[in-house]
């Protein structure tokens, strides 16, 4: 797949286009992958020019599989607009609101955590209560290949399991809500909320591949051009660099992009 830095031009093509929105996926892509999400930090350049280019764009976004009120502190850039817990919450007003007013699940993901808990007592498989979600990790696993068979053998078992989505991450599953969201619903609805008729997503993980999807639809149905950029590193899912238009190395790559993005792109265009 062609790297991001080898077409600056057409890149710049796209950027010229408002009104423009950025939308990022946090864990991979600007933050580096750490053992255990509590670990995980910002990278402080992408803050930066993150908060820079909310000044200079019509739409910087986040969106995570974090609940909302942990990616916005995470990020810590007042003036971006932040989806959560892959795209069923989206901060309006000061507040947190539940994509299609959402029913709470998040008795249901508790019950189905304390199912699992028992099932699962391997020393490196962690399950993360998001509220109304949860996702399992097995990166710690001594043995990640077989942590991955006890969890999938664990919710096959499970009856509650049944009435929740399972969705596969890197070295993790979220379980969510049986509701139509993800990461592409909440990119297309910032779409068209700001009218966009230029945007870039950037993501790193089998979930941003529904983003990337989003934005190759929006080109097709709207008057709107955007890429899809995949942030490649070890354990990039398969389909990631198939779906992306360009792909950019690990964080450091995206710092990088930003840095162009708010001292030459913008300031010449
Ligand atoms: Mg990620």
């Amino acid at each position: 797949m062609p790297y991001a830095f080898h077409y600056l031009k057409s890149i710049r093509k796209i950027l010229e286009r408002v009104p423009f929105g950025l939308i990022t996926d946090v864990d991979g892509t600007i933050s580096k992958t750490a053992p255990t999400p509590q670990q995980a930090r910002i990278s402080p350049l992408c803050r930066q020019y993150l908060a820079k280019l909310s000044g200079q764009l019509t739409l910087v976004a986040a969106i995570s599989g974090r609940p909302l009120n942990q990616v916005r502190e995470m990020v810590g850039v007042d003036s971006m607009v932040y989806v959560g817990n892959h795209g069923l919450e989206r901060c309006r007003a000061g507040g947190i609101e539940l994509k299609d007013s959402t029913p709470d699940y998040s008795k249901i993901v508790k019950s189905m955590i304390e199912e699992l808990n028992p099932l699962l007592p391997d020393e490196g498989i962690i399950i993360e209560d998001k509220g109304i979600t949860a996702t399992i990790h097995y990166r710690l696993s001594p043995e990640p290949e077989l942590a991955e068979r006890k969890i999938l053998n664990a919710l096959n078992g499970s009856t509650q399991a049944k009435s929740l989505r399972i969705t596969r991450g890197k070295m993790s599953f979220n379980l969510l809500p049986p509701i139509e969201a993800d990461k592409g619903t909440a990119t297309m609805d910032l779409i068209r909320e700001y009218n966009l008729k230029g945007g870039i997503y950037l993501g790193d993980d089998y979930t941003d591949i529904d983003a990337f999807r989003a934005i190759h639809a929006a080109c097709r149905e709207r008057d709107f051009q955007g890429l899809a950029i995949g942030i490649i590193g070890s354990e990039t899912p398969e389909n990631l660099e198939k779906e992306a238009d360009f792909t950019l190395n690990g964080v450091g790559d995206v710092e990088l992009l930003l840095k162009w993005m708010t001292n030459d792109a913008l300031r010449s265009s």
